[in-house]
């Protein structure tokens, strides 16, 4: 066998700094509730020109505390993509209420503010707008599609730095949830940030991520000493998490320079296939966040993508799937809400078809070229079979 160069789909960016500042939280004594966590949440706020930013211990968990402190209940309804992270949706069943799908537009892959229109009704309590691989969603058309009573949350879990309309994503809704997994655009390993200009939204929001309690530790006269005035969850961000993110923050801008020079390249490389569509931003007020490449296969499944993703690994080219399925074809909302095939034909198509080849910053140019060159050569064979 011959030994080849192999390169991942996403690799978490932590250097010297990230290893230095989680060392220092650990020679002290405070490991939650601490400096770090406010210091990220203080410098995240300030990237994105918000009032708010608050620490949580996933992005998950901060789409749960989202439709937890809007009362979101049994008999409500929230309208989510059919085509995103399947956390979008449990956040809605976590809640007792129903997500409601709306297809998406197959031009760039986000929910398509014509369903939504079409699904709101008075049961409607809330909207999640996915941007889609880091593509913003048209929030204005969102928000015309749902009228003013209605939640809108965003989740930017892939999203960091998008803007539309020269506004950051995480000030575009009410609120906004923001991941740092290992393979997004920052991490902390594990954690999250919901983002809000809402006064009352963000006093919610901390008290529902600390057990609801009635007074926040800094606060309480007598240590120890508080009421609990809420069902609250114990959804917060170590010290340690929050001083990985801390050191991440200073490495954004490479980062998303470096993401940025590498789809621009890995796009125009893959140009002229006439077999991948690759989505499009609608324009100029739309700056993507570069998640990743998104090349999707014929509708027709003259191109098998089983074999190209076969073709893709034997050759040590790292890739992921967004999303291995249409949220509604999944096992568990299929089998309770009785879906079938056909339901969602454009989120079913990048279910199906969609291959997501990587741009992050742990690429070099030369890397870009091997991929395209490999997923090219993938495409002409998997004809073949
Ligand atoms: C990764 C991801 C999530 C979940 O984020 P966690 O921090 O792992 O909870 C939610 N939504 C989208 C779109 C994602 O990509």
């Amino acid at each position: 066998m011959t030994a080849k160069k192999e390169i991942p789909f996403g690799l978490p960016m932590i250097g010297e700094a990230e290893r230095k500042a989680v060392a220092e939280v650990l020679a002290g004594t405070q490991l939650v509730h601490g400096p770090k966590a406010a210091e990220f949440e203080r410098l995240f706020a300030a990237r994105l020109d918000i009032a708010h930013a608050i620490s949580v211990s996933s992005c998950t968990a901060g789409l749960h505390l989202a439709l937890h402190i809007h009362g979101v209940g049994p008999g409500d309804e929230v309208i989510v993509p059919a085509m995103t992270h399947v956390a979008t949706a449990h956040a809605v069943e976590y809640q007792r209420a129903k997500p409601v799908f709306a297809d998406i537009d197959p031009q760039t892959g986000n929910i398509d503010p014509k369903q939504v229109a079409a699904l709101k009704n008075g049961a409607t309590r809330s909207v999640t707008a996915v941007h889609y691989l880091g593509l913003p969603v048209d929030m204005d058309a969102i928000q015309t599609a749902v009228g003013p009573d209605v939640l809108l949350v965003e989740d930017c879990a892939l999203a960091l730095d998008a803007s539309y309309k020269g506004r950051k994503a995480g000030r575009l809704g009410d609120l906004a949830c923001f991941s740092f997994y290992p393979v997004k655009h920052l991490t902390t390993a594990e954690g999250g940030m919901v983002t809000t200009d809402n006064d009352k939204i963000a006093e919610r929001i901390r008290n529902m991520k600390a057990f609801g309690y009635d007074r926040m530790l800094g606060e309480r006269k007598v240590p120890g000493v508080y009421d609990v005035v809420n069902l609250g969850y114990n959804y917060r961000m170590s010290e340690l998490h929050a001083a990985i993110g801390v050191a991440q923050m200073a490495r954004l801008d490479e980062f998303r320079a470096r993401r940025r020079a590498n789809f621009d390249l890995l796009r125009s490389l893959l140009s002229d296939l006439d077999e991948v569509f690759i989505p499009v931003s609608p324009g100029a007020d739309f700056d993507s966040a570069y998640y990743c490449l998104n090349a999707i296969l014929p509708r027709d499944g003259s191109v098998p993508r089983a074999a190209v993703l076969e073709d893709l690994k034997s050759n040590g080219i790292g890739f992921s799937v967004h999303y291995p399925a249409a949220i509604p074809q999944f096992a568990y909302y299929r089998e309770k809400y009785n879906y079938c095939p056909g339901m969602f034909p454009n989120a079913e198509w990048y279910g199906s078809q969609a291959i997501s080849l990587p741009v992050g910053p742990h690429l070099s140019g030369d890397d870009v070229q091997t991929i395209a060159a490999a997923l090219k050569q993938a495409i002409v064979r998997a004809k073949k079979q």
